[in-house]
Order: structure tokens, then sequence, then C-alpha cells
């Protein structure tokens, strides 16, 4: 393969880069770049699970759920599409070997979590995210006509006359830039936690598809809708919040005040059981409120939360025994860069997939395992759409002067996405 020539460039190895990639025809020839290691994505941190259509006569119910939760933001054209496409994207992750957790008789478990009216999300242990994401990035690392450079970043775009013609690549280790041309660009940069000082998300992400928009003048939506998760572990440690998830609550777990009394529905959507703990906290003039898994039972303590337990008890908490201390933090960002159905930008030949785009299917607030499904459908649509454009006219030179001082670059673009949430919020 040509050193900086390749017909898809995409920025991201999470679901839904990878999802693009492995939706784009098999004679194209497909760049993927991870800021970081590969697998340090958040869809690897996904632990609740995946949400799925479990029969018509459960479409209404979803449709409104994820309406409710996003405060009837949402666009319905997109909630619908995510909906329908879930069947068959549930049974593409399955071909490609994703297991989800069965009966006895081979059927699909469901389990629920907040904001839900019935069990509809598809899950593996609580690593949910570990066990789809490690597939696809199998599959991919599969793929004759895929390459994947990790640590590497895409730090501009090659763009002109409201068109995109590639990247500015960043060598990480030794700070090589060098441009790379495609006939499509997907941004699938995942979200902005990276930007918040208490967050669940890997500390590498801050919202650099949405940077890249802004500075080529890319619309943008709702920069401000940001999710805050009501249950992460507290702890005086700094650094990556952890997330206890919310299917723990959907099983059984009740949130408890300092006195050991319950204070707020725990099944509400994660706006209003964050408003609820943050107005107990200061109540209790506290730093955290608990959360007790006990009512989950130990058989579905250890079956199904795992990786929650054994966490837990690392940081000194018996969940079979005790409550943990809990608090909210930064999770998910509900706005991005604009989008259609397809993924397609405002600019041509540049898509966004996944939460670094914004389609309008969460509206204002996440409905719990929307994201993993909503990444995937629209990274495969998107692929559709990339596959059908014709090849690019000649490329323009890129400019790569402003890319060399790095820190001055990456601080101005953290600061162009805090100025334009902080613009949208004034407009709310
Ligand atoms: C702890 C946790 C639990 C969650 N649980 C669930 C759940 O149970 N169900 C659910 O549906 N959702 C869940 N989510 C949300 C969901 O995991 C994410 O929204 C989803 O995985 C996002 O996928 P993505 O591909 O858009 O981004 P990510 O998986 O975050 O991947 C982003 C990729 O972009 C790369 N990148 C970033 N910047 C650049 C750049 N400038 N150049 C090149 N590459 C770049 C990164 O290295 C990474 O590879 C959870 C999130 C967290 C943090």
């Amino acid at each position: 393969m040509a050193e900086n020539g390749y017909d898809y460039l995409i920025a991201g190895t999470g679901v839904a880069g990878l999802c693009c990639a492995l939706n784009l025809p098999a004679s194209a020839r497909v760049l993927l770049l991870s800021k970081a290691a590969a697998d340090e994505s958040d869809s690897f941190l996904a632990q609740g699970g995946i949400c799925m259509l479990r029969g018509q006569e459960d479409f209404a119910g979803y449709f409104e759920d994820t309406m409710r939760a996003g405060h009837y933001e949402n666009d319905e054209a997109a909630v619908r599409l995510m909906i329908e496409s879930s069947p068959s994207m549930i049974a593409e992750l399955v071909s490609r070997g994703v297991r989800f957790a069965r009966d006895g008789e081979g059927n699909f478990r469901f389990t629920r979590e907040g904001g839900h009216s019935r069990p509809r999300i598809l899950f593996h242990d609580d690593v949910t995210g570990k066990e789809i994401t490690s597939c696809l990035l199998a599959a991919v690392r599969a793929l004759p006509n895929a390459v994947i450079r990790e640590n590497c970043e895409l730090v501009d775009l090659i763009a002109e006359g409201g068109e995109c013609f590639g990247g500015v690549v960043r060598e990480n280790a030794t700070g090589a830039l060098s441009p790379v041309y495609a006939k499509a660009v997907l941004l699938a940069t995942g979200g902005v936690g990276g930007l918040f000082e208490n967050s669940t998300n890997f500390r590498h992400l801050t919202g650099d598809g949405v940077a890249l928009a802004l500075r080529h003048g890319v619309a943008v939506e709702h920069v401000n809708y940001v999710q805050i998760h009501p249950t992460t572990f507290y702890t005086e440690k700094g650094g990556r919040r952890f997330l206890i998830s919310e299917s723990v609550r959907g099983e059984g777990a009740v949130l408890l005040d300092k006195h050991g009394r319950r204070f707020c529905n725990e099944l509400m959507p994660r706006d209003v059981v964050t408003g609820d703990i943050r107005a107990q906290m200061k109540k209790d003039g506290t730093r955290h409120v608990w959360l007790d898994m006990r009512p989950v039972g130990a058989y579905t303590l250890r079956e199904h939360f795992p990786t929650i337990c054994a966490h837990c008890l690392q940081e000194g908490y018996d969940v079979f025994k005790d409550p943990i201390p809990v608090v909210p933090a930064q999770h998910y960002f509900m706005g991005g860069v604009k989008v259609d159905l397809d993924g397609r930008t405002s600019m041509r030949r540049l898509f966004a997939a996944g939460e670094t785009a914004c389609n309008g299917v969460h509206g204002k607030n996440r409905l719990a395992s929307n994201s993993l499904l909503e990444s995937l459908v629209w990274a495969r649509r998107a692929a559709a759409a990339m596959a059908a454009l014709p090849a690019a006219e000649a490329a323009p030179a890129p400019d790569l002067e402003d890319c060399r001082a790095y820190a001055a670059l990456k601080e101005r673009y953290a600061q162009s996405v805090r100025e334009e949430a902080e613009r949208e919020a004034c407009y709310d």
C-alpha cells in the first residue's frame, strides 16, 4: 500500500471505527488510526450491554423509552432507524463471533437498566463492550485491506472548498507529521471525557473530532449535552472513575443516604437519578452517597457482575456485605459533529459516527445501552455511503505549520470545544 494514499481514512478504533472498516468494500485500502493502543477505547469499557428490539410488540415501548430519556429532543427518524436496525446489527455481531448471555435453551437473556420499561439489553457478564470490541478488532486485524496505526493521531483535516481530501496524521512517539489522502474520512474519535476532571472515559478522549469540525466550519450540534453517570465508584484517587453499571440498579441495587435510607427511584433516567444524588449529597454535606448491591442477590452478583465485585474488593469494599460509595461523573457526550442518517457531515467526503457524532438519537440525554448500538448502526451506514462515493479530484497540499506546535494546538482544540459548549448552553 502506498505510504500516504488510501481509499478511506478512519480516525478511531472503537466500535464505530472498527464496524465501519468491516463494512467497507474488501477491495478498498483502509487506514485506521488510534490515538493510544487500539484496545484503549471507551468501547472496551462498556459494561451494561447493548439494546435490541425483542419483537414488534416492543417497538412502541423502546421508542417511547428512548424519547422520554432524551426529553423528546430526539430526532424521531433517527430513533426509529436505530431501533429497526438493531436485530440485523446484533445478528452481524453474532456472526462475527460475539457471545451474548443465553438461557439453557440457547435463547438470548435480557437485562434492564434505568429508563427502560422492560428488559431489552443483551450482555456478556459485565464486560459487554470488551466482548464486542475485541471481536471486531480481531476481525479488522485479519482484513488484508486494512492497516491500523496505533499511537497515531489525526491532528487536522486536508480540506478545501467544503470538501475533505484526507487528514494530517501525527505519530505520537516521534511527533512526525504526514498527510494521508483518502476519498472519504470517518471521524470516530469518541467522546469528550478527557476534558473533564471526573470522568469514566479514557483520558485521551478529548473531543478531537468535534475540534476538527469546529476548525473547518463543519456543523456541530448540542456540544453542551453531556451526560453525567449517577454511579461511579468514589475514591480520593484521581484518574478515570470506575463505572458501577446501571444494570446493577436494574437488578435491584438501591441508593442510600448517609443514614442508610433510600432517597430516590433508582430506575429513573440518568439525569434524574444524578440530580437526586447531587441534591442528597448537598443536603447531607457528603462527597458521595452509598449503593447497596446486596438486594441483587449473591448468585446474580457473582454471575452477572464479576468485574464490578472484584474492583470494589480491590478498593476495600465487599459488595456482598457492605454498601459502596458512589458519586456522579461525566460519562457520555450526546452532542457532536452533526450528521444525517448516513453519517454524512456538512463537509463533502467527511463522515462521523459513534460518540463523536450527533445524529439526534439521544436527544438531550441518552437512554442506557443505546450508544453501542447507535455507534454500530451509524458506522455501518456510513460505510455504505462512503463506498458509494466517486474518487476525489486533485487534493490540495496540507498546511502542516500549525500542527508542529502540538501542545498549543491541542490546547486550542480543547478550548474551542469548551467555548462551543458554553455558547450553546446560552441558547438552552
Ligand atoms: C465505563 C463506560 C461504560 C459504558 N457502558 C456502556 C454500555 O453498557 N452500553 C452502551 O451502549 N454504551 C456504554 N458506554 C458508552 C459507549 O461505550 C461509547 O459511547 C461507545 O463505545 C463509543 O464508541 P466510539 O467508537 O464512538 O468511541 P471509543 O470507543 O471511545 O473510541 C474512540 C477511538 O478514537 C481514537 N481517537 C480519539 N481521538 C483521536 C484522534 N485525534 N486521532 C485518532 N484516533 C483518535 C481513540 O484512540 C479510540 O480508538 C460506556 C462508556 C463508558 C466510558
